[in-house]
């Protein structure tokens, strides 16, 4: 079959190099290059990023190592150690795993009643789960605005708990926890284009997709500048609302519309700092309740040092847009960062402001549609469309592996 793919992110890449194994592939990339929100920017001897914190959730043991296993391309994936720490408020670093540390007896005794909830609760939010108390909201909002980029009361409840079933996977000793790909995102696109590309498949870079063609509701290929290009089927990296602009709205359904329009991506804000000495200290991800605006931040340098110049660190933050006045928001992400390293020798080399058509979800968590559309032939992949349970690029790679489910079938 002739497979057209609209756009070169993970999930375009993803897709791509599975199909192309048996079938005729061209992505189309509008940029002059691939990879989306998922690859190196070099920048003064650092490794920054288009998006990612070169952090894969479930490490070598997710849906994303899975999918990289199956199509062939090898990438080196290296859990982190510890999996993660809390920042106190008096600045001092205490293992994830002895967060009743951090809560007051009255908040602990909360505890089984949360356990229970996560096992049965199917609606509400994970502020409705945390009862809105206020301390348990300090952790699971900065927990949820370092994974998914919105607050506990954006959150579904339910995903959340699915999440978290995902990452304790097999029981103490095998959690699915995160890890770091070596060579950053850029190594994993990179690995991605080159076994397209081996098994016959093409990338055509700053070629826009301008519309799906579609005939009697089937899609026949993709217009791009003027020019046809005929295709047995479509898939588009680009979420549903996006899609569904390229083709006539008569081919949609009025239900998928109404959705559409409901649809919200997650924001965030990503602060890059150029580190003399270790802020973090260690690989994995602190997580910073009492920041002002800071969710999280990591320092992947630890496990590949190449992603800095000899001897320096690249610590990243995260945060999760709580207003639409970004300069505010940024102002509040560097004082943040100022409290909790003074004295510290870093600079700051870039803010990166995520949001619209270049979010840090497409569509929020919880809220996916899956990888139909109204067309047939026509198909959506990426973080527009994440297998139920799975965040960030783990809910990517498990659409894309639903979507080769269903084609099989
Ligand atoms: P995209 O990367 O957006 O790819 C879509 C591609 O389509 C783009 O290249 C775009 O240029 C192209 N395109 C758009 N329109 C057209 C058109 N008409 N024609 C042709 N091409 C088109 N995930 C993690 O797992 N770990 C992390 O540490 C992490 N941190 C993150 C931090 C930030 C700040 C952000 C923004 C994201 C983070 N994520 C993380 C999420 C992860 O980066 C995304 O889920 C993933 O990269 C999305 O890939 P995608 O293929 O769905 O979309």
């Amino acid at each position: 079959l002739r497979v057209s793919i609209i756009g070169a992110g993970l999930g375009g890449l993803l897709a791509g190099a599975a199909l192309s194994k048996e079938h005729d592939v061209d992505i189309y990339e509008r940029l002059d290059i691939y990879g989306g929100r998922f690859t190196n920017l070099p920048y003064e001897g650092f490794q920054l990023t288009t998006g990612a914190l070169h952090m894969i959730p479930h490490g070598p043991t997710g849906p994303l190592a899975a999918l990289l296993d199956r199509v062939g391309a090898g990438v080196k994936i290296v859990r982190t150690s510890p999996m993660g720490c809390f920042m106190t408020k008096d600045n001092r670093q205490i293992s994830f795993f002895n967060f009743r540390e951090l809560l007051s007896a009255r908040a602990q005794a909360r505890i089984p009643a949360l356990m229970a909830k996560m096992l049965v609760q199917k609606k509400g939010t994970v502020a409705d789960m945390v009862w809105d108390d206020p301390e348990w909201l300090q952790l699971s909002d900065s927990c949820c605005g370092w994974a998914l980029s919105t607050l506990s009361r954006d959150t579904p409840g339910e995903e959340a708990a699915a999440i978290i079933r995902h990452v304790v996977g097999g029981g103490p000793g095998k959690y699915n926890t995160p890890g770091v790909p070596m060579g950053g995102c850029g190594a994993v696109v990179d690995a991605l284009a080159r076994k397209l590309e081996e098994n016959g498949g093409r990338i055509h870079l700053g070629e826009k997709v301008d519309s799906v063609i579609v005939e009697d509701g089937k899609a026949k290929g993709v217009a791009v500048g003027g020019e046809r290009h005929e295709a047995d089927m479509v898939i588009s990296d680009i979420g549903h609302r996006l899609t569904s602009a390229l083709y006539d709205a008569r081919y949609s359904n009025p239900k998928y519309a109404d959705v559409l329009q409901k649809l919200r991506p997650s924001a965030g804000v990503k602060i890059c700092l150029a580190a003399e000495e270790p802020l973090v200290g260690h690989p994995g991800v602190l997580f910073t309740p009492y920041a002002q605006r800071v969710n999280g931040m990591n320092e992947v340098t630890h496990i590949d040092p190449s992603l800095a110049p000899e001897g320096m660190h690249l610590t990243m933050s995260h945060q999760a847009l709580r207003s639409n006045d970004i300069q505010q928001e940024i102002k509040l992400g560097l004082q943040d960062l100022r409290n909790m390293f003074p004295g510290k020798k870093y600079s700051v080399l870039l803010v990166q402001t995520y949001r619209d058509d270049w979010p840090v979800n497409r569509i929020s968590s919880g809220f996916d549609l899956g990888n139909l559309t109204p067309v047939k032939g026509l198909y959506v992949v990426g973080d527009g469309a994440k297998g139920k349970g799975y965040m960030e690029v783990e809910g990517v790679a498990s659409g894309v592996a639903n979507l080769l489910d269903t084609l099989k079938a």
